[in-house]
């Protein structure tokens, strides 16, 4: 059985998407096309803004921050 989500959260408005819907795992084309503007100008970090510096000192420790684009050159 593969492990494929029925259901999950767009990545760019979190909004439930089913996997039957077409443009899955997106609710709509337009969120698709904002996602990937986001990965193309290497602004994608994570996916929810987070308010409390603390907490946003912890996930330095373990996430990486910005991708210094890598795949490039
Ligand atoms: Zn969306």
């Amino acid at each position: 059985m593969a492990s494929v989500p029925k259901a999950l959260f767009c990545p760019t408005c979190r909004k439930v998407v089913l996997a039957t819907d077409g443009d899955f795992p997106f609710c709509s084309d337009r969120c698709r096309i904002l996602d990937l503007g986001k990965w193309a100008s290497g602004d994608y970090k994570i996916s929810s803004p987070i308010l409390d510096p603390e907490v946003l000192e912890g996930l330095g420790e373990n996430m990486p921050h910005r991708r210094h684009s890598d795949d490039e050159d």
